[in-house]
């Protein structure tokens, strides 16, 4: 198994019939590094399929290793379940970076980072694969953590589900940038402009039931996400 965030020795091209971008196809990517920094930034992503007719799309945590995304959850559960038994996956990704205000209502917009990835996921059986799959998952919402909790047990491990979906037909879409707004808006007068948005950590807020003594974990002291200057 290749370690955290290790550069992928796969295709370096996600592109499929089915990726392609059809609208403003000068906002998409399709290369590995930029799927990879935004699944990378992200922390949750929506996990699209369909059970009979019905198509589900539930959120949930995931990480990134090397050209594998992973998931988990309990052995029962019904999403991954389904998707255990090979059912096609649709995963989203969207990173909110700002709000466009633009002089007309229709121009409105939203400046984002987004990947759609397809594909098949495997249950992961190998024991090995499936703790790296858990330190992924902890590594990636709060990075350092891992130093100072309990590993799964055994047990714990047996009750989990992990699912690994290989990241090989993949899209971006980005938007950046002011609102596009039509010519005759131009001379109104209406704010116009651009509203940044990031993700920012509160203070953390110790359990109430924590042990005294026990001081703070610099990984939630220090705990920022990639791509935020706070
Ligand atoms: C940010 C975030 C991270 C999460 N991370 C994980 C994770 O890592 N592992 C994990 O197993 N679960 C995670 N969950 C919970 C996940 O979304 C599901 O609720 C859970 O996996 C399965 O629930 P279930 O078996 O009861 O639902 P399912 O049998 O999958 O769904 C039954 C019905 O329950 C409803 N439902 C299920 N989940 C949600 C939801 N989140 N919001 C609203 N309605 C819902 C829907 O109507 C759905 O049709 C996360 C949720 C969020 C919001």
């Amino acid at each position: 198994m290749q370690s955290r965030h290790e550069a992928s020795t796969q295709s370096d091209n996600l592109q499929t019939v089915r990726t392609t971008v059809k609208r403003r196809r000068e906002r998409a990517a399709y290369d590995r590094a930029t799927v990879e920094s935004i699944l990378d930034e992200a922390l949750v992503c929506h996990l699209g399929f369909t059970l009979g007719d019905q198509p589900y799309v539930i959120p949930t945590t995931y990480a990134r290793v090397g050209a594998t995304l992973y998931v988990h959850g309990a052995a029962a559960n019904r999403a991954l379940k389904g998707l255990a038994s090979g059912l096609s996956a649709c995963v989203t990704v969207t990173l909110i970076d700002g709000l466009v205000l633009a002089r007309s209502a229709f121009h409105h917009s939203m400046n984002y980072r987004s990947v759609v990835l397809l594909g098949q996921a495997r249950p992961v059986t190998d024991l090995e694969e499936k703790r790296a799959a858990m330190v992924a998952l902890v590594e990636h919402v709060i990075p350092g953590r891992q130093a100072s909790v309990r590993a799964p047990s055994d047990e714990e491990l047996r009750e989990t589900l992990v699912l690994a979906l290989p990241i090989r037909e993949a899209s971006v879409k980005i938007r950046t940038g002011p609102p596009i707004d039509d010519a005759t808006d131009m001379a109104r007068e209406c704010w116009a402009g651009e509203i940044p948005l990031r993700q920012v950590a509160d203070r953390p807020i110790t359990d109430p039931a924590l042990a005294e003594g026990i001081v703070a974990d610099p990984a939630a002291v220090t705990y920022t996400r990639p791509g935020t200057n706070s």
